[in-house]
């Protein structure tokens, strides 16, 4: 059943649970994740990125997850990920997608704060609701001294300003996390997510979730929705790997390959919900 992003996330703020957003890239891997969810009996936010949006394009991912919706009892939305122009963000309003991402986090934040008003206002007038993000949620291939650290965190003020002059429904925030793997070990900043979340009442979101230490003690804190990647995309990789290096060429479909690895990513994906809270919660 296909539901509005934001009807999911705030209902996860409201009873202290976080949706796991995760990252699909094909026909695969949103009939693995959205076999998990209804297994679970939990919200399923399946989100696409730029690179997806581009090779398969936007109707594509609406017409595959609106016809699959209806074989699920659970509720289902689609997110697009990470929009960083104008033209892709509005394609994917166009084509049905139920949020979107305006990430223009690296400018200023008074660009930042003026592109994601543009952007509310146009979505918010489809139906379509928006994520943004203050603060800097880098590459995890980063080592930080404390002091590059500190400064990409996101400042309490600087929320409540943001949320108050762009209307924006979520919020993408730095405590720490980062993008990828890890190379040191994220120290997450919950005081400040605390702090945040007191100051402003929409659903947080917490990019780089893979890997993240502490992550099940975000939820009741503010934290409504967690980007998950590369945690996914791991044991695909290996799977897909083993079935190459294991069976004779000619006993291998591209097909069944590639349902068979993504499979392997099923179980990674339940831990999140479980750890999460969303188990149970559809
Ligand atoms: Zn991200």
């Amino acid at each position: 059943m296909l539901v509005n992003t934001k009807d999911l996330l705030i209902k996860a703020r409201a009873e202290g649970y976080a949706v796991p957003a995760f990252n699909i890239t094909d026909l695969q891997s949103i009939t693995t994740i959205m076999d998990v969810c209804q297994e679970e009996n939990a919200p399923c936010l399946l989100e696409a990125a730029e690179p997806t949006v581009k090779s398969l394009g936007a109707d594509i991912l609406q017409a595959m997850i609106y016809t699959l919706a209806k074989r699920y009892t659970v509720p289902v939305a689609l997110h697009f990920d990470h929009g960083r122009t104008f033209e892709i963000i509005i394609q994917t309003i166009r084509a049905g997608f139920t949020s979107v991402m305006i990430d223009w986090s690296d400018r200023s934040f008074e660009e930042n704060a003026a592109e994601t008003k543009r952007i509310v206002e146009i979505a918010h007038s489809c139906g379509v609701s928006v994520e943004a993000e203050i603060g800097v949620v880098g590459s995890g291939a980063d080592v930080l001294t404390d002091e590059e650290r500190e400064a990409t965190l996101t400042k309490v003020e600087d929320a409540k300003r943001f949320y108050e002059e762009t209307g924006v429904d979520f919020l993408a925030i730095g405590i720490g996390t980062a993008h990828g793997m890890y190379k040191a070990e994220p120290k997450l900043d919950l005081e400040r997510l605390e702090a945040i979340s007191k100051a402003i009442p929409i659903p947080l979101v917490l990019h780089g979730g893979s890997g993240t230490p502490r992550l099940e003690e975000t939820p009741p804190l503010g934290i409504s929705k967690v980007n998950v990647f590369t945690d996914l995309q791991i044991p695909i990789r290996n799977k897909a790997k083993e079935i190459l290096t294991t069976q004779p060429i000619e006993k291998i479909f591209p097909v069944r390959l590639w349902t068979e690895a993504h499979k392997a990513a099923a179980p990674v994906a339940r831990e999140y919900l479980r750890k999460l809270g969303a188990s149970g919660k559809a």
